[in-house]
């Protein structure tokens, strides 16, 4: 067989694998994406909740109150639920995630992010436009986040307050003004933060894979291939695929949850680990109607509209990627979903399991492997791989063919692990 060669080899077809593909290649650079899937978009970011989220300031911190944390220690907060057996194997993990979570701490990680959530949206309406999916694939809906106690809404109330400082814009409703946003939701509610900016995204893998096709069309090449035959030949890199083996001279690691297989091997420990996460769909009940994406806080799951159903998503689980789904959360949730919004029949034959692929320090890792020439890194989106792949995706192509980056990259650089 012949061995195709090409500049670079992007491993991974989520969001952040396509976003850096089609910014590499519209700087000209030859580009072949890979995948173990035959189509892009397949895995976490298939299944996420569609918010691309442009007023997100602080990222999803460690909790520091003790009512949160006493009620996350007896694996009794909706929200966040833990498998007792792996909890050994995240105990470190969630020891640094917990420092990283300090108000100065998070205030720096949130400050470095800010640019890229900034731009977030500008660039998903760019490549949309490209793409030419607009109007179908973006919804300027906003996010409704509702709370149904005084207390979680006065955090929250606060929380958007220091959030205004750094331009988001919100409007904070009370019962009343949620049923005026969302007329066929039902429940006893203290009170809801609205925030017009967020885009949402009614087929999130289908983004990815117009998002492909577009770099398709313009001359870039997908093919099926596992990342972890990626091997280091002279001075290119050589990777197995249904088509033969293919080289190149710079080689993107952008497998989300999965980048460890290749970075391991080549003596990397970054600290990568997961929060898993469900979804569900059902159909709406007659003609009832949710207009964009909720969040009921307090019972720890969003509803959004999506075209295949109501998808109901739940917040995170603690548990090794690679074991059996415990969708515990998605059957806590049903009943609560079903109190909140006329729900009718199920679309889905079982939950979908997802994993949010997280540093401690609720950054990516965008840049240059130290080891390796030819070798960069974007991975770790956390919650907001929708949100950023394209943003990031700029900034990575940037780097690697010398442009002036859009944001400073350092906070994301790999040496920030030693
Ligand atoms: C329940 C849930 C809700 C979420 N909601 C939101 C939201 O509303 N907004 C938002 O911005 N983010 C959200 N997220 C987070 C977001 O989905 C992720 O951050 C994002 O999808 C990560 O994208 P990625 O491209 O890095 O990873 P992925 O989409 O997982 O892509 C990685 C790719 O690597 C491929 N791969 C893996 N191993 C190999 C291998 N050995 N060889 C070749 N290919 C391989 C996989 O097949 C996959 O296609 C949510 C996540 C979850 C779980």
């Amino acid at each position: 067989m012949v061995e195709l060669r090409t500049d670079v080899l992007v491993l991974g077809a989520g969001m952040v694998g396509v976003g850096a593909a089609l910014h590499l290649q519209k700087r000209g650079r030859d580009v072949i994406l890979i995948d173990r899937n035959n189509q892009a978009g397949e895995g976490t970011s298939y299944g996420n909740a569609g918010i691309i989220e442009a007023a997100s300031v602080f990222p999803y911190m460690f909790p520091r109150d003790f009512a949160p944390l006493l009620q996350y220690a007896l694996n009794r907060h909706p929200s966040v639920r833990y498998r007792l057996a792996d909890l050994p194997e995240f105990l470190p993990w969630l020891a640094r995630y917990y420092l990283a979570s300090s108000p100065e701490r998070a205030l720096h990680s949130a400050m470095a992010e800010l640019p890229l959530i900034r731009r977030s949206l500008i660039e998903h309406e760019e490549l949309m436009a490209e793409a030419k999916v607009l109007p179908d694939l973006l919804r300027r809906t906003g996010w409704l986040k509702f709370y149904r106690t005084d207390a979680t809404l006065a955090t929250a109330v606060r929380d958007f307050e220091r959030a205004k400082q750094y331009g988001v814009a919100g409007d904070v409703l009370d019962a009343k003004g949620i049923i005026a946003r969302e007329p066929n939701l039902t429940g006893d509610f203290a009170g809801a933060v609205y925030f017009p900016a967020p885009g949402f995204v009614p087929d999130p893998g289908g983004l990815a894979k117009a998002y492909a096709a577009l770099f398709g069309r313009r001359g870039g090449r997908f093919l099926v291939g596992d990342a972890r035959t990626l091997e280091q030949y002279g001075n290119r890199w050589r990777i197995s695929t249904g088509e033969g083996s293919v080289t190149a001279r710079e080689v993107v690691v952008a497998m989300g949850p999965w980048s460890d297989q290749v970075f391991r091997p080549l003596g990397y420990s970054i600290p990568l680990n997961v929060k898993r996460g469900y979804h569900y769909h059902l159909k709406a009940n007659g003609n009832a109607v949710l207009n964009g994406p909720v969040l009921d806080a307090d019972q720890g799951f969003v509803l959004a509209p999506m075209n295949r159903g109501v998808r109901i998503t739940t917040g995170v689980e603690f548990a090794n990627r690679d074991r059996p789904p415990s969708p515990v959360q998605v059957e806590q949730a049903l009943p609560r979903a079903r109190a909140l919004f006329p729900l009718g029949e199920p679309v889905d034959a079982k939950p979908w399991m997802g994993a949010r692929p997280c540093l401690p320090d609720m950054l990516p890792v965008i840049g240059k492997a130290p080891r390796h020439p030819g070798l960069w890194f974007d991975f770790g989106h956390q919650h907001h791989g929708l949100t950023l792949g394209p943003a990031t995706g700029r900034l990575l192509a940037e780097m690697m063919t010398g442009e002036t980056p859009f944001a400073d990259p350092s906070p994301f650089a790999v040496e920030r692990f030693g």
